[in-house]
């Protein structure tokens, strides 16, 4: 299988020419499974008038499912005693969370591939681990949350985990400094939810006076900006303040979403976020669906090669940004880099059809 060889590789070294007959060849693939496995993804196919051998000719023409779909449908490409493991969507109050269903494999695979992708920013080395967050975030191990989940796929990094937060959401200080005093001055990794680390943690010990110092520290954190920029908190704002409070240097945010867990697109050096080779990203114009161009704004559709076990390896995201270039990112990764500039309100998000679009 082509991911296989993909993962025998650094995931920033596939330059455009050779990136996108691979990842046509695994789409193309998993088109034709998902089509054999997964009732509603074929009748999806049909209903477009996609006919076999689901060959399409370039991954612009792969057709893509939009994420409120797996909200409503029950979307699985294998048997019901497959399933290993459930993920679900955090999902504000009165939405169905989306439902993902994992198998072994599937789940191996999204574990390997997270690992390579952390790997290549946090060296080999498990580093000791800060968890912005509390211990109770991970303890339902049926029904994950796309925080628990999160927390859970970032910790296979990490070694003498420690919980920055009581389960009320307060400091836990005796933890925090405990492990300051044991770490200081080694590589360590911290994580979280942007919106928690900055509330909970960074604001948190902003009152209480407290500088950490972290020298070799690298902060890890994902999750939208939108709370954030409700009370005027901006990227370079969050890693002036992170910086400052805890000693250290590396901040980087990582873009992804629990239906597709495993591809994430992590910020580098510039602020850029960049495509491993294991997945892509395409931006549509709303309503038109047309793909856009370099350096123009629409929603996004994220590619990957992971999903086996559900059909979400092309989805239309309710995310606006825009691709800023392919191979040429002057951090020297190689890949597109994007940024993810806000969410689509979700009335406009209606009007690009609740179900699938025909790719153009
Ligand atoms: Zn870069």
């Amino acid at each position: 299988m082509i991911l296989t060889q993909l993962l025998q590789g650094e995931p920033y070294n596939l330059q455009k020419q050779e990136k996108q007959p691979i990842l046509l060849e695994g789409l193309n693939e998993l088109n034709a499974w998902h089509h054999q496995n997964c009732t509603e993804y074929s009748n999806l196919l049909d209903a477009i008038g996609m006919e076999p051998p689901w060959y399409t000719k370039s991954v612009t023409e792969t057709p893509y499912l939009t994420v409120p779909l797996f909200k409503q449908l029950e979307l699985k490409s294998i048997s019901e005693e497959d399933v290993f493991k459930v993920l679900h969507s955090s999902g504000t109050t009165g939405q169905t969370p989306s439902r993902i269903f994992l198998d072994r494999d599937t789940a191996a695979l999204q574990s390997k591939t997270l690992v390579r992708i952390m790997q290549h920013w946090l060296g080999k080395p498990r580093r000791p681990m800060l968890i912005l967050d509390h211990p109770g975030v991970i303890k339902d191990r049926q029904a994950f949350t796309a925080r628990g989940a999160g927390i859970q796929g970032i910790s296979f990094m990490g070694r003498n985990h420690c919980y920055a937060l009581h389960e009320d959401m307060s400091l836990n200080l005796e933890a925090i400094i405990k492990f300051e005093q044991a770490h200081s001055h080694e590589p360590v990794l911290m994580f979280g939810f942007t919106f928690m680390v900055w509330v909970y943690f960074l604001q948190a010990l902003q009152k209480e006076g407290i500088k950490l110092n972290f020298p070799k520290g690298f902060l890890l954190h994902s999750g939208g900006w939108k709370k954030l920029q409700d009370q005027s908190v901006d990227n370079s704002t969050f890693k002036q303040e992170a910086q400052q409070l805890l000693g250290l240097n590396a901040v980087h945010n990582f873009y992804g979403m629990v239906e597709q867990i495993g591809s994430i697109f992590v910020e580098c050096e510039e602020g850029h976020l960049h495509t491993p080779a294991y997945a892509d990203v395409l931006v549509r114009e709303p309503g038109s669906w047309k793909v856009l161009n370099t350096g123009q704004t629409g929603l996004l559709q994220l590619v990957s090669l992971i999903p086996k076990s559900y059909p979400g390896h092309s989805l239309l995201t309710e995310d606006l940004g825009k691709i800023l270039g392919e191979d040429s990112c002057p951090c020297g990764r190689a890949g597109k880099y994007f940024l993810v500039e806000g969410r689509m309100k979700r009335t406009e998000v209606r009007g690009c059809s609740d179900t699938y679009n025909v790719p153009t």
